[in-house]
């Protein structure tokens, strides 16, 4: 005998565990009602300032050793709280979806060739406080639409910078060599960089010089947002 009747209550008391796990509304409006998983209503998606898929990496301060840098969506006002609670409210699950949406934009671009992709790492303080790095979840959404692999922990970071901007070219890539670990061998790989927003680029462009000097041939970065209005550039 099939005990159907036990189904709707597993039913119901699974649906209560995943509301729980992940509320069912949008993130951004605070309603709507969301079929899916995910955390932003359509309503709310659509509104997020689509930006041309072009290589920016002129618009960027510090731009040294990165080769193409490539964003989804303006950094602004709709946008900005859903990364800061990307940020501080601990919402993995987000960075996944931001990372997908940014896959569908760029299957349509011809998106650069890359063996693999990895996030701006945290520092392990920073990570053992939060317990998760967004980066890194943006860069596992963005690998599965792209079907690229990402390498989570390839470069660690392992002390913070010291300001570099007294440094001599030289001086720099010692500093950032203290900064920054890598864990694999990269010769001649072409590696893509993941992180949220793109602001000045002096972060990835600290990792992309650290990895060329390793051997790997070439660096992309790629991030959900950037500042349209420079602005903004004091975000960190
Ligand atoms: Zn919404």
């Amino acid at each position: 005998m099939v005990p159907k009747i036990i189904l709707p209550a597993l039913n119901s008391t699974g649906n209560a565990f995943i509301s729980l796990l992940f509320p069912n509304h949008c993130l951004v409006c605070n309603g709507g009602e969301i079929q899916s998983c995910d955390p932003i209503c359509s309503g709310c998606f659509q509104k997020l300032t689509c930006i041309q898929i072009k290589n920016r990496v002129q618009e960027l301060t510090i731009k040294d050793d990165i080769d193409v840098a490539l964003s989804g969506w303006d950094f602004g006002e709709i946008l900005r709280p859903v990364i800061h609670s990307l940020k501080y409210q601990e919402r993995a699950k987000i960075g996944k979806f931001l990372g997908e949406k940014l896959g569908e934009r760029l299957k349509s671009y011809s998106f650069p060739k890359m063996d693999y992709l990895i996030p701006v790492p945290l520092h392990p303080v920073k990570y053992r406080d939060r317990g998760f790095n967004q980066a890194e979840w943006i860069a596992i959404g963005l690998g599965n639409e792209l079907g690229i692999k990402v390498i989570p922990h390839l470069m660690k970071r392992v002390k913070y910078t010291i300001s570099q901007t007294t440094l001599n070219r030289k001086e720099r890539l010692e500093n950032m060599k203290l900064a920054f670990r890598i864990t694999k061998n990269v010769k001649e790989k072409n590696i893509g960089i993941v992180d949220d927003v793109l602001t000045t680029g002096s972060t990835i462009s600290s990792m992309a010089t650290v990895l060329k000097d390793a051997g790997a041939k070439s660096i992309v970065a790629l991030t959900v947002a950037t500042p349209l209005e420079k602005a903004n550039d004091t975000y960190t």
